[in-house]
């Protein structure tokens, strides 16, 4: 079964359990930019994080068999004022280079004045280069979950961008109505705080008509099995009886057409 993981931070995984990803049917990812890094303080530190991201990270993860691509985005929280509006002059030039299939993660986590903002000036940014982007909301479990989500909508709404271009991530049962309603693609991160394998495979086999709008990624998966939550999610599939080609839109089809992925 093929599998590419939209949504995988592959920087923090060791070598070894990079390669047991690729043994495990991953053929392509989607290495994001996380949204919430507090320790991030200066703007050069990010464009290094963007270019280690760009130039190590993609040709690792094709040493081990992985095409990687990469979206990048400004993280909220840390840095100054001055050091945002840096990066944000900066971040065009970085988003011609050939790995960048996207921005994200963006979006909202408290939906405090200042964040919004800057979700409002990426998502411009995403327009003015045709990109689409990945969406960061809260996780299932914050209790601001469900209100920030609506934010999130309404701010992507206001700034005229496509739903349809946006995948609404780390998605939780108490929230998954409202994402599938909305428009956008519809992220189903696997993580100890978010959904689990079986639970994924549960929403694709309730939602049948639904499954052209999901995707599913590992997000972070904190260490050694954690990170193959996507194959996990796909070996719960076939228990649950669904075929091939319905496994592989998720996995597949889904992730590579929203973001163009060169892979055959
Ligand atoms: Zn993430």
């Amino acid at each position: 079964m093929r599998i590419i993981d939209p949504h995988l931070h592959i920087d923090r995984m060791k070598g070894k359990d990079a390669e047991t990803l690729s043994i495990a049917g991953v053929e392509a990812a989607v290495l994001p930019t996380p949204h919430l890094l507090p320790w991030l303080v200066s703007a050069e530190t990010l464009l290094r994080m963007w270019r280690n991201f760009l130039d190590f990270e993609v040709k690792h993860a094709k040493s081990l068999g992985i095409t990687l691509r990469v979206t990048l985005s400004i993280p909220f929280y840390g840095m100054d004022t001055e050091a945002v509006g840096e990066c944000l002059k900066q971040l065009p030039k970085y988003l011609e280079h050939e790995n960048v299939v996207g921005l994200g993660e963006i979006g909202l986590d408290a939906g405090i004045e200042d964040e919004v903002k800057l979700f409002r000036a990426q998502l411009n940014i995403a327009t003015e280069y045709n990109l689409p982007v990945i969406v960061h909301t809260p996780t299932p479990m914050e209790p601001q979950a469900p209100t920030v989500l609506k934010q999130i909508i309404k701010v992507i709404k206001e700034e005229n961008f496509p739903l349809e271009r946006a995948i609404l991530d780390h998605t939780g049962r108490n929230t998954l109505k409202a994402r599938l309603d909305s428009g956008a693609m519809v992220g189903l991160s696997l993580c100890y705080d978010k959904l689990r394998p079986e639970d994924a495979a549960e929403i694709v086999l309730e939602n049948p008509d639904k499954r052209g709008k999901l995707l599913i990624n590992s997000e972070f998966g904190y260490s050694s099995e954690g990170y193959f939550s996507v194959p996990r999610a796909v070996l719960s599939m076939r228990r649950l009886g669904l075929k091939r080609e319905e496994i592989e839109r998720v996995t597949w089809d889904n992730p590579k057409g929203f973001f163009d992925l060169p892979v055959v």
